[in-house]
């Protein structure tokens, strides 16, 4: 694979300027990769030969020909450079490279990305708008992800919104740079499309607090109730949910069900306490939690804000009830950063995931943003399922299209009913989240 990128890359780079013709091809992923190419009298590649025998697929590189040497002498310096016989004239070569792809597809579920090398000198950002293109794939980046990874994306945002984004759009593949959970509600709004991954091991401790099997187990106690499921949840939890929700809409969607109808809420029991108390609802909770919001430090925070006493303190909902008792203003992602917009302040300490803090200084640059402090010893509260995903992570999923989110029919057909439930109560409520 290392010879393939590199005679690749310098190829491009020749064709860049004008010099091109020809394709690379990659055999299926289970199979060894070959690569045939024609050389003629002089040792220059010619083209490809032929039709690759086995299931190839372009991954979209190109190879230089003729008149310049470059590809050419970057083969000699390769591992099969003694396989390349220039002295005779037109000659098919096949090139079998070490069967690296091969062996990352057998590990992938194990360790979640394909685990092949990057060279550290590829234009990741620009190799990834290459790919964008020539798959008409996008790029959705939930706010929590690193900054250089919002910045190649096409929409940013929460992660109902940005599902619902793709789905209006006519790509036929969608990057979630996002977690599992973030992917398969993509791939429910656009079943017919290809949703990748960087990571598979990207979860949410929040969603994975709440496991589908206890929960079905926890729901037969409480035949009467309905189910309301904030939208961190599993696809497979969607199923056994009546209405899902996001922070944006939670209150008009609990404020919309009947006094005298009984509510489970899953899985976040401080959003959920929040609603108990917004609503004065007595909801049977699920005990889930997400690790990032729920070690905000209430000391800290009182000491930063005593040093900052101009700051706002801005809390996401997730947040346990005595850290949301401070704040200025509770919203989600969104509406913490729709708030920082509009607020006539100019400083102000955000208790949710750092990741959001780019778009914030982003629209406001001009305005200070602190990030919340945690119980321990680090300054900022980073989630660590958000930050597995990297640059090269999603340059190499985009590249091999691995790994997919697939789901089971019925688990689209049942999942995607409560999403549809939302979204007429939150259009009806004029939340701005329409059905597509
Ligand atoms: S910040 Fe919390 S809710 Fe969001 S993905 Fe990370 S663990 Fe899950």
């Amino acid at each position: 694979m290392f010879v393939l990128k590199q005679a690749a890359h310098a190829v491009a780079a020749e064709e860049a300027r004008g010099q091109y013709v020809g394709d690379v091809y990659l055999a299926h992923p289970l199979e060894p990769v070959f690569m045939y190419i024609e050389v003629n009298s002089d040792g220059y590649i010619i083209q490809q030969h032929g039709q690759n025998p086995f299931r190839a697929t372009k991954v979209g590189y190109s190879i230089a020909w003729s008149a310049n040497s470059r590809a050419v002498s970057l083969f000699r310096k390769c591992t099969f450079a003694a396989l390349l016989p220039f002295a005779l004239p037109k000659l098919t070569l096949a090139i079998m490279t070490t069967d690296l792809l091969s062996r990352a597809m057998q590990n992938l579920e194990r360790k979640g990305f394909l685990d092949i090398e990057v060279d550290p000198e590829l234009d990741l950002v620009a190799e990834i708008q290459r790919l964008k293109r020539e798959k008409n794939a996008i790029i959705l980046a939930h706010y929590y992800q690193d900054s250089e990874i919002q910045d190649v994306a096409d929409f940013i945002g929460d992660s109902l919104g940005l599902s619902q984004k793709a789905a209006q759009t006519d790509a036929d593949i969608i990057v979630f740079a996002g977690v599992h959970f973030m992917a398969e509600t993509a791939k429910m709004l656009s079943p017919q499309k290809k949703v990748l991954l960087p990571d598979l091991k990207a979860g949410c401790s929040l969603a994975d607090s709440c496991p589908p099997h206890l929960f079905r187990k926890f729901k037969e106690k409480y035949p009467d109730h309905i189910v309301v499921s904030y939208i961190n949840c599993s696809a497979e939890l969607k199923t056994l949910t009546d209405i899902c929700c996001t922070s944006t809409n939670a209150l008009a969607i609990i404020e919309s069900i009947p006094k005298e109808q009984p509510i489970i809420f899953a899985p976040d029991k401080n959003l959920g306490a929040y609603l108990i108390k917004k609503t004065g609802r007595d909801m049977v909770l699920w005990n889930g939690s997400c690790m990032v919001h729920e070690i905000f430090s209430h000391e800290r925070i009182v000491k930063l804000k005593a040093r900052h006493p101009n700051a706002k303190f801005i809390a996401h909902p997730e947040c346990e009830p005595h850290i949301l008792e401070m704040a200025d203003f509770i919203g989600s992602t969104t509406g913490l950063l729709k708030f920082t917009i509009n607020d006539s302040a100019t400083e102000y300490i955000v208790a949710t995931e750092p990741g959001i803090i780019h778009q914030m200084q982003k629209a406001s640059p001009h305005k200070t943003f602190i990030p919340a402090p945690p119980q321990n010893n680090c300054a900022c509260n980073e989630c660590p399922h958000m930050k597995r995903n990297t640059m090269e992570k999603l340059y190499l999923c985009m590249q091999y299209e691995q790994p997919e989110i697939t789901l089971p029919d019925w688990v689209i057909e049942q999942g995607v009913r409560s999403i549809n439930r939302m979204l007429e109560i939150s259009e009806k409520a004029g939340l701005g989240l329409k059905r597509d």
